[in-house]
C-alpha cells in the first residue's frame, strides 16, 4: 500500500470500504477502472470520477483500467475516444495496460446471455415500446408479465439467435431478463439486455446489430476484468440490483471476490451543466467554438482557459466524495486554479483597454531598460526585461479627473501613483476626443523614484501597471464569464434561453515586449488583472484567455 499518499489524501466512505476488504482479506489489491461513454468529450464531472478511480488505485498500488463503454454505436464516435484518452494523460493519469473496450467483449456478453436464456432467465420479447411501458406498471402500481415471458427455452435461444443474425428489425424484439414484474424498482420489472441497433460502430464495424444494454454489460465487463471496487454515481443506485442479480446468475461470475457496485455524488458546479447531451447541444447549436471553448465545463475547454492538471485534481480533493447530491460553488474552481497558478504563473504586464500617457519631462528618444522580478515571492524564478519610455499606455480604468474619495489609490490629476517596476509619476492635465472619451494623459515622472521612494518623505500609495509604447505588442484578450445565467441549469431543459449574453468579451489591447513568444497554455499572472494563457488559436496574433482573476468574484 502506497500510505504515504494514502495518508494525505483525505478519507471518504470508499476508502473505509477498501480498508475493509483489504484487512479481512476480501481482495488482496485493488482494482478500478473509468468507464467513460465514447459520446462527448469529458467535464469536470468526469474529473472528479477519474481523479476518484485513478486516485485510489494509485494510493493503493493497485490498477485501474480505461474501459470504454461503447455499447450504443448511435451516439459513439473515434473522436470522443481520442480526446477521451487525451485528457486522461493530461490530467496525469495512467490507465492499466492496453485501453480496454466494451465491445471487445461482445461474444462473452453473447454467451452470457445464452446461459441465462438457458436458466430460463432471459426471454426474446416482442412487445412494442407503448406496450412494454404500460406493462410495466408504475410506482405505485404492479407491472404485467410480457405474454413473451414464458416461451420455451429452446425458443428464445433460437431467437436471440436470429436477432443476432439479423432477422429481425430494429425496435421489433429485445432480449430480457426474467427477474419480476412487481419488484419495488422499476429497473428490476424485467430490465432490457440486448437491442437491436443496424449501426456501424466504431471498433467492431458491422458485426454486430445486437448491443447489450449498460447494466448487463457493465458489470460483466468488470467481472472479466478482474475489478474489485466498480465506483459510479448515485443514478446507478437502483441499477446495482441488476449488477449483482446479473452476476450471481452466471456461473463463471458468481465468485466470493466478484466486483461490487459503489455509488457517490455527482458532480455539479454553478451555473453550467454537466450533461454531455447539453453539452452538445452548445456546440451543435453553435452557442461555444467547441468542445473546447474556454467557457465549456469540458476538460478540453478548462486546459485551453488555462486550468492546469494540478489544479484539477486538487479541485477533486477539496470537494471530496460523499453519497449527497448537491450544488458545488464556482468559486471553490476557481480557487483551486488560483491557488496553484499563484505559486507557479511568472509575472507580466497588460493593459487590456489601453489609454496613452505622455511623460512630458521624459527625454524624448529614450527608452529605458528595466529589471522586474518574474515573481515577488520567489526570487528563483528570476527577473524579466520591461522598458520605460515618454509614451506609455495604462488601463482607462486607472485614470481619472477628480478622485471620488480620499481612499483612490490610482491617478488623478496632481495626483501621483507609482508605475509598477519603475518610476512615480503625476498627472497634469489630459486630452479628449470629440466624445469627451480620455485620449492622452500628460504627466510628469520622478527620476529619483527608481526602485526607491521619494527621497523627501513623501507617500506614494497606489500602483499602476503599464506597458512601453515602442515595444508593446498588441493582444487579443478574451474574459470569460459563466455560460448560464441560472446557478442550476441543469433544472431546464432548454437551455439556449438561459444563456449569459455576455459570457465572452474580447478586448484589444497591449502586452509587454517578452510575451511576443509566450507558450500556449502557459499561465501569466498579468498584474492587477488576473491569470492568463495564450490561446491555441493564436497562430498570426496574440490571444490571451484569462482564466481567473485575482480574486473571487462571486462573493
Ligand atoms: P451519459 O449521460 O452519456 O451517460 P455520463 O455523464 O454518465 O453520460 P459516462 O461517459 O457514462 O458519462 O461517464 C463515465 C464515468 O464518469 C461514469 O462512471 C460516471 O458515473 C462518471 N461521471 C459522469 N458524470 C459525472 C459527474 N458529474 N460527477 C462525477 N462522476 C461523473
Ligand atoms: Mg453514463
Amino acid at each position: 500500500m502506497n500510505s504515504q499518499n494514502k495518508d494525505k489524501k483525505p478519507t471518504n466512505f470508499i476508502r473505509n470500504i477498501i480498508n475493509e476488504d483489504l484487512s479481512n482479506g476480501k481482495h488482496n489489491s485493488i482494482k478500478t477502472r473509468f468507464p467513460p461513454e465514447p459520446n462527448g468529450y469529458l467535464h469536470i464531472g468526469h474529473a472528479k470520477s477519474i481523479c476518484l478511480n485513478f486516485g485510489t488505485a494509485d494510493d493503493y498500488d493497485g490498477y485501474c483500467n480505461l474501459r470504454f463503454d461503447d455499447t450504443n454505436p448511435a451516439k459513439e464516435d473515434i473522436e470522443y475516444v481520442n480526446s477521451i484518452k487525451e485528457d486522461i494523460r493530461w490530467l496525469g493519469f495512467n490507465w492499466n495496460g492496453k485501453v480496454k473496450y466494451s465491445s471487445s467483449y461482445f461474444d462473452i456478453f453473447y454467451k452470457c446471455a445464452e446461459e441465462l436464456i438457458s436458466k430460463g432467465l432471459a426471454y426474446v420479447c416482442f412487445l412494442s415500446i407503448d406496450q412494454t411501458r404500460d406493462y410495466r406498471g408504475t410506482l405505485k402500481s404492479p407491472g404485467k408479465n410480457s405474454p413473451y415471458r414464458d416461451k420455451s427455452v429452446k425458443d428464445n435461444l433460437i431467437l436471440f439467435n436470429k436477432m443476432k443474425e439479423g432477422k429481425f428489425l430494429e425496435g421489433e424484439c429485445v432480449l430480457r431478463a426474467k427477474i419480476d414484474m412487481s419488484s419495488s424498482f422499476m429497473c428490476m420489472r424485467d430490465p432490457t439486455l440486448y437491442r437491436i441497433r443496424f449501426e456501424t460502430h466504431h471498433q467492431t464495424n458491422d458485426d454486430w446489430c445486437i448491443y447489450p444494454m449498460y447494466d448487463f454489460a457493465h458489470c460483466i465487463g468488470d467481472a472479466i476484468e478482474g475489478v474489485t471496487h466498480s465506483l459510479c454515481t448515485l443514478e446507478f443506485q437502483d441499477n446495482r440490483r441488476i449488477y449483482d442479480w446479473t452476476l450471481e446468475n452466471l456461473d463463471e461470475f458468481n465468485v466470493p471476490n466478484r466486483p461490487h457496485q459503489y455509488e457517490f455524488s455527482r458532480l455539479n458546479i454553478e451555473y453550467t451543466t454537466m450533461s454531455k447531451r447539453k453539452l452538445k447541444l452548445l456546440v451543435d447549436n453553435n452557442h461555444v467554438s467547441g468542445w473546447n471553448d474556454p467557457r465549456m465545463p469540458t476538460i478540453s475547454g478548462l486546459r485551453r482557459r488555462g486550468y492546469t492538471p494540478e489544479s484539477i485534481r486538487d479541485f477533486s480533493d477539496r470537494i471530496g466524495v460523499s453519497k449527497v447530491n448537491s450544488l458545488t460553488d464556482l468559486a471553490i474552481l476557481e480557487a483551486s486554479v488560483r491557488d496553484n497558478l499563484n505559486t507557479i504563473a511568472p509575472r507580466s504586464m497588460a493593459v487590456i483597454n489601453p489609454v496613452k500617457l505622455l511623460i512630458e519631462n521624459y527625454p524624448n528618444d529614450k527608452v529605458e531598460s528595466l529589471v522586474a522580478p518574474l515573481h515577488p515571492q520567489n526570487e528563483e524564478m528570476g527577473t524579466r526585461e520591461i522598458f520605460f519610455s515618454r509614451e506609455l499606455f495604462i488601463d482607462k480604468a486607472d485614470f481619472i479627473e477628480v478622485p471620488p474619495n480620499n481612499k483612490y489609490k490610482r491617478l488623478a490629476i496632481n495626483k501621483e501613483v507609482r508605475l509598477r517596476n519603475s518610476y512615480v509619476i503625476k498627472a497634469s492635465h489630459f486630452d479628449t476626443d470629440k466624445d469627451g472619451n480620455v485620449k492622452i494623459i500628460y504627466c510628469t515622472f520622478d527620476p529619483d523614484t527608481l526602485g526607491k521612494n521619494p527621497s523627501d518623505g513623501r507617500k506614494v500609495k497606489g500602483v499602476i501597471h503599464y506597458v512601453e509604447c515602442s515595444t508593446a505588442i498588441e493582444a487579443e484578450f478574451r474574459i470569460y464569464d459563466c455560460l448560464f445565467l441560472e446557478s442550476n441549469p441543469e433544472n431546464f431543459e432548454d437551455l439556449s434561453s438561459l444563456l449569459n449574453p455576455n459570457s465572452l468579451q474580447i478586448k484589444n489591447g497591449f502586452v509587454e515586449f517578452n510575451l511576443s513568444n509566450a507558450k500556449i497554455e502557459t499561465a501569466y499572472q498579468f498584474e492587477r488583472e488576473g491569470y492568463f494563457c495564450r490561446d491555441n488559436d493564436s497562430e498570426n496574433k496574440l490571444v490571451f484567455n484569462k482564466t481567473v482573476g485575482l480574486r473571487d468574484s462571486y462573493k
